[in-house]
């Protein structure tokens, strides 16, 4: 450090000082003067290492702290990324929260009140995803996406082979690697082709009396452009083993919205015998892990016992059904936002911004859908463009705003704040110390 420089360890608030910070005291009331000591202790540790200021230890510690006990905090959502994985992907639609409520307590999630007797789980949400996919002979629901992987290769290929596309062995994030996950079930992958080509031969060479399954990934997060090939589904489902095709990104159905991801149903009419996808990325649903296929196949994972290890819990079925019966879902309205509305949006907030002395600019953007669909797509969109200082400042208010930091300055994109937020962004700024003060 420079001779004569403030040592910034001296400008650290004391911890009796930040103790008798009102809100600090409030949390210290419902979680407990250990807890929240140790959060203000996290806080000055933080500022003594110069990644927030001095001024920003209270709220620091503050925004580590739950709202209530066990509670996680609500945040919006102005990353422009619609399912972001860190933020809890899919928001639940006010139908689906709804059902979530009613349905927390006693409910007859396996009881028929008709009859008295024991009914098959969830089947209102299953009738409903049935409904939804009438190329499926059946479907079952289990945890989350990379559950229904794993019970279909431990059902279907155990100490038997996977053949899979050298192309399609992806890594879909924070270290969650397909490869990993499908040989922990015991089955063996039978790599084919290569990272750019992979040609109907390949697949029929590799076909043998071990062949589990044949796999076809959606290879999200990335894409594969220039000399390349793959082969699809249809032409798959004329060799002698089942397909079956992960396509992550949770679309039930062609959307028009985004014409080049893969849908369950195209997949079911091409002849896959199996589709397994989430239920929290374009369904916009819960957290879930969908499996949609043949019936005598989907009645075997069904069956088999480690399903009961994945089985999902009444709230994850009551979002599920209001989701599917329900009216758009708020990640659909996101995708479906027109780039002119946007625009109007951002340039209200700006005005009502630069009006309190908040140096706020309308810029463009490029929002993403994220979560692992449609890469390489980018969905124009409109942002309130922010000094990069209120990032931390807007991350650590509350309600907590999450933008994104983009050439030195923090981007609020409005693709996926829903409108009637607005104002709670507005407001959200307008607490901070203005552009200069
Ligand atoms: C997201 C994704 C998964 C995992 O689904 P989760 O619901 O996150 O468990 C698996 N495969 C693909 C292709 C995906 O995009």
């Amino acid at each position: 450090m420079a001779v004569g420089a403030p040592d910034p360890r001296r400008r650290v608030p004391r911890t009796d000082a930040l103790l008798a910070d009102p809100r600090l005291v409030a949390a210290a009331g419902s979680l407990g003067r250990a807890r929240v000591k140790a959060a203000v202790a996290a806080a000055q540790e933080r500022a003594r290492r110069g990644e927030i200021s001095p001024e920003e230890v209270a709220a620091a510690a503050l925004a580590t702290l739950p709202a209530a006990p066990g509670g996680l905090r609500p945040v919006i959502n102005a990353t422009g990324v619609v399912l972001h994985t860190n933020l809890g992907r899919a928001p639940l639609s006010a139908a689906a929260v709804d059902a979530v409520v009613a349905a927390a307590g006693h409910t007859d999630v396996e009881l028929d009140l008709t009859t008295g007797r024991r009914a098959r789980r969830g089947r209102g949400a299953m009738a409903a995803l049935a409904a939804a996919t009438p190329d499926a002979g059946a479907v079952h629901v289990v945890n989350n996406g990379a559950a229904a992987l794993v019970l279909a290769a431990t059902a279907l290929a155990t100490d038997r082979e996977i053949i899979v596309s050298r192309g399609e062995l992806v890594e879909i994030g924070d270290g969650f690697r397909l490869p990993d996950l499908l040989e922990s079930t015991g089955a063996r992958l039978r790599e084919v082709g290569t990272t750019n080509r992979t040609t109907l031969a390949d697949y029929a060479a590799a076909l043998g009396p071990r062949t589990g399954f044949i796999l076809k990934v959606h290879p999200s997060n990335f894409v594969v452009s220039g000399f390349t090939s793959a082969v699809p589904v249809a032409a798959l489902a004329t060799l002698d083993a089942p397909v079956v095709v992960d396509i992550g990104s949770g679309l039930l159905a062609p959307d028009p919205l985004l014409p080049d991801e893969p849908d369950a149903a195209s997949a079911l009419r091409a002849g896959a015998a199996l589709v397994t996808a989430s239920g929290d990325k374009l369904l916009g649903g819960p957290q879930a892990g969908l499996l949609l296929g043949v019936a005598e196949l989907v009645e075997r994972l069904r069956r088999h016992p480690l399903a009961r290890a994945l089985r999902v819990d009444k709230l994850t079925l009551a979002a599920l059904d209001a989701t599917l019966q329900g009216p758009e879902t708020p990640t659909r309205q996101a995708l479906r936002a027109g780039a002119g509305e946007l625009r109007e949006r951002a340039e209200r907030l700006r005005d009502e911004l630069s009006a309190a002395g908040h140096k706020a600019e309308v810029v463009p953007t490029a929002a993403v859908v994220g979560g692992g669909g449609a890469p390489g797509v980018e969905l124009p969109s409109w942002a309130v463009a922010l000094p990069e200082r209120y990032a931390t400042q807007l991350r650590l208010g509350e309600p907590p705003v999450v933008g994104r930091v983009e050439r030195g300055r923090c981007l609020l994109d409005l693709r996926c704040v829903p409108s009637t937020m607005d104002d709670a962004v507005r407001d959200a700024v307008l607490r901070l110390p203005r552009t200069g003060d």
